[in-house]
């Protein structure tokens, strides 16, 4: 079958020596996978999902079954006070946005203690200059950078005594930076080390792509305030659009308000026949992550064994579902990502070429042949062109599909190899 699709014989075997040699990685896996399912499910059980819970609302959305059990449930699984879940976050980073505007006023301190955030948070905080970011009220801003792949304690220690910081945000996985993810264990310690120093400070996440990688999630080790997309992990492949918040019940009825209005916060907000998508999204959720998990991982080895350099490699923990591949050359990255594209089940014929994405400051490649727009739970793949030229890989529904993927981009990048040898 995989020679009909078009791949070579010696290809397939060095794929599925790879898989062999992950078995062991994909057995812990597995095990986290029937953890999270089982939360889920109790989850489900506990707030007597019905199917009720599958009708809309639309205006100003009051009494929504479906949304309140939903939101129920994100409360459950990360173990929070309160949680938002709403389609009308357009996104990740426009959760964060809310987020951010919701918890700081003028003249309050943001802290970032694991280095630049996201590219998409330049416009928002105002290192990069935006009529309407939160420096232009009159938010500070500080970042301090990693060090070893860990928290600059001592400079965190520094800062936090000299300066009255509100909130301080940790982004777990790596953005488009190339630095590692960065683990629950040391998300606690400086957690923790923090409280010790000034117990005011709110610690916001930014948990984009690490959720249900493990068996816990960031408020269990002290975190107030975790927020994340739906069209990544927890929407499962099936929630149209959305993202969460989850936290401390002030601060939740802080983003609701800030999100809908002053006096109606989480009140309000049509679900318009999305409730149905989301809770089958979470439901599979655990799934589709073990799905990129094992995709990722097959990934690493495979590009390992061809002598590329890998993070993580493929038995190393895992904090999030992105593989990445330093491929120090703009034309294996763009080959690898065009693979990843014509694997894919939609949009196959299409070739990717590198644009300016709005939000981002370099060209960007990326290919995402799926069902939901951008959506990276489903096997995608994306990169900045610049150096060292590193794919960033993530997702895949079902391990098959995945794997095929990483076929169909090795293909092309051994072809890529042999012309630029020529
Ligand atoms: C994806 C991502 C976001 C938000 O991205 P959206 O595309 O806006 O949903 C924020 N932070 C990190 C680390 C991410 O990976």
């Amino acid at each position: 079958m995989y020679e009909e699709l078009g791949i070579n014989k010696s290809l397939v075997d060095l794929v599925n020596n790879c898989e062999n040699a992950c078995s062991k990685q994909f057995k812990l896996v597995d095990e986290i996978c029937t953890i999270n399912s089982m939360k889920v499910l109790n989850s489900f059980h506990k707030n007597r999902v019905n199917e009720s819970c599958f009708n809309e609302t639309t205006g100003y959305g009051y009494n929504d079954l479906g949304r309140e059990t939903i939101e129920k449930i994100f409360k459950d699984i990360f173990k929070a006070e309160d949680a938002l879940v709403r389609g009308q976050f357009i996104s990740g980073s426009h959760a964060l946005t809310v987020c951010l505007f919701a918890l700081l006023r003028p003249n309050d301190l943001l802290l970032s203690i694991s280095g630049k955030p996201y590219d998409t948070l330049d416009e928002v905080i105002g290192i990069k200059e935006n009529p309407s970011s939160l420096k232009s009220y009159g938010v500070k801003y500080h970042e301090i950078d990693l060090i070893n792949d860990d928290f600059d304690y001592e400079k965190i220690k520094e800062f936090i005594s000299k300066n009255k910081v509100k909130v301080i945000e940790i982004q777990r996985s790596k953005g488009y930076s190339t630095r590692k993810s960065i683990s629950l264990d040391k998300v606690e310690k400086i957690i923790s080390f923090i409280k010790q120093i000034d117990n005011d400070i709110i610690i916001m996440i930014d948990n984009c792509y690490c959720e249900f990688v493990s068996d816990k999630e960031p408020i269990e080790v002290g975190a107030d305030i975790v927020v994340g997309s739906l069209i990544k992990n927890l929407g499962g492949g099936i929630a149209p659009n959305g993202a969460y918040i989850v936290g401390r019940k002030d601060l939740i009825n802080l983003c609701a308000e800030r999100l809908t209005l002053p006096g109606e916060g989480k009140e309000v907000g049509p679900s318009l026949g999305i409730n149905k998508q989301i809770l089958q999204g979470i439901y599979l959720a655990p799934n589709a992550i073990t799905a990129s998990l094992k995709t990722t991982i097959l990934a690493s080895k495979v590009l390992e064994e061809l002598g590329y350099e890998v993070e993580p490699r493929y038995n190393s923990e895992r904090v999030d579902i992105v593989q990445n591949i330093i491929f120090k050359d703009p034309n294996k990255l763009i080959e690898f990502t065009r693979g990843i594209q014509e694997a894919s089940a939609i949009d196959s014929g299409a070739v990717v070429e590198a644009w300016d994405m709005p939000g981002y400051s370099d060209k960007v490649v990326m290919a995402s042949g799926s069902f939901i727009q951008g959506s990276s739970i489903e096997l995608s793949c994306d990169g900045p062109l610049r150096e060292p030229y590193i794919a960033y890989l993530q997702g895949s529904l079902t391990y098959d599909y995945g794997k095929f993927g990483i076929m169909k981009s090795v293909q092309k990048l051994l072809k890529e190899v042999e012309k630029s040898d020529r």
